[in-house]
């Protein structure tokens, strides 16, 4: 068996602790028999691996007893529909416009009412994040809604947006889990877990209690109200079980790594690694503005395509994988998850040495 440096921007690497313990419970899963895939949802098996998973979390985020956790499906995108769903009963909310995801989220919300493009980074490629302290918020707004943490452009904002009493809704699909956060800060904070926590299938939302009521938009399903899903604690129908589990072996993992405050020091440490070897480099150049610069994703280039393509292959015969940039950026994206290692950073950079050398 050999294992490659994944920097995938998602579905992305996980814990080798956790895929082994799943591997060693595949067959038979704690003497039931059979594997957590096979299960029933209703069964007291799967409500011990439901409830600790949510335990769990709610001990390592530091989650208030007055805000629900919610293990839901359709992926970080169809929050994008759910949220003005839920929230829009003035029918108007506030978008910043940091880059694809939150412009994804914007254009859905247009469908359900009037959403208010209230700040972009639009004009420089998504390559900082907009000054918010003092934003035009509508009187009338629902909400103000942000991507925290940029995957494709690789940019964080450092601090949360002034909402003027507002309620804040924040996608931290990428940063999920990889620092601590103030919950309390939001209305609704929620991730796809497929960048930094489990695998592909599921959302985890965090939702205030008092925004899980039956006072929907008319037409709203039932599946898409927070409300039913609360109520069957995400068990209104059959959830995507074999994520619950495995983002529940992840939740231990993190606690044993001594929980995202610890998470967060080893981050920095390994952004830094790759920041500071761009900050002094001739030939690689990084694409963010420094003060906003994201701990998860790293896009760079040479500023030559061609060259560019030529790192991106030898890096690959070298064990590193998936460092190709997205499409809008260009050039190479390496996306520094929690699982992985210190050394896979290490072994990146010592490849862009030489490969610095070779090109100089
Ligand atoms: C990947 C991503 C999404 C989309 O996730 P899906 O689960 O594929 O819908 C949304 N927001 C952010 C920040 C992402 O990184």
């Amino acid at each position: 068996m050999s294992r490659v440096y994944n920097f995938s921007a998602g579905p992305a690497v996980l814990p080798e602790e956790v895929l082994r313990e799943a591997q060693e419970e595949m067959m038979d899963y704690r003497g039931c028999g059979m594997s957590v895939m096979e299960m029933s949802h209703r069964s007291k098996m799967f409500d011990d691996i439901i409830n600790e998973a949510e335990k769990d979390f709610r001990e390592l985020v530091g989650v208030p007893d007055n805000y629900q956790v919610l293990f839901l499906q359709g992926g970080a995108s169809l929050q994008f529909a759910q949220i003005p769903m839920n929230l829009m009963k003035n029918r108007v909310a506030d978008y910043i416009i940091t880059g694809n995801w939150a412009k994804k989220a914007f254009q859905e919300a247009k469908i359900y009412g009037r959403a208010n493009k209230v700040a972009s980074s639009e004009d420089q490629n998504f390559s900082y994040i907009p000054d918010c302290s003092d934003l035009p918020i509508d009187p009338e707004a629902d909400y103000v809604y942000i991507c925290e943490n940029n995957t494709i452009y690789g940019t964080k904002y450092k601090t949360l947006p002034n909402t003027k009493g507002k309620l804040l809704v924040s996608d931290i699909s990428s940063c999920f889990l990889s620092e601590p956060i103030d919950v309390e800060k939001y209305g609704i904070v929620y991730g796809g877990v497929q960048k930094n926590v489990g695998p592909a299938g599921m959302v985890i939302a965090v939702v205030r209690d008092d925004l899980i009521t039956d006072d929907v938009l008319p037409g709203t399903p039932t599946m898409m109200k927070y409300k039913t899903q609360a109520d069957a604690r995400s068990l209104y129908n059959t959830p995507n079980c074999w994520d619950i589990y495995i983002c529940g072996k992840v939740f231990k993992w993190l606690k044993n790594m001594g929980g995202l405050e610890v998470m967060k020091q080893r981050n920095e440490e390994k952004a830094k690694i790759l920041y500071d070897y761009l900050d002094q480099s001739k030939l690689f150049k990084g694409t963010v503005r420094k003060e906003d610069r994201s701990l998860m994703n790293v896009p760079f280039v040479t500023g030559d395509k061609d060259l560019d393509a030529k790192f991106v292959a030898g890096a690959k015969a070298c064990g590193m994988e998936n460092l190709k940039g997205h499409r809008t950026v260009g050039g190479m994206r390496a996306s520094i998850y929690n699982a992985m290692p210190k050394a896979g950073v290490e072994a990146l950079v010592k490849f862009m040495a030489e490969f610095e050398k070779e090109n100089a």
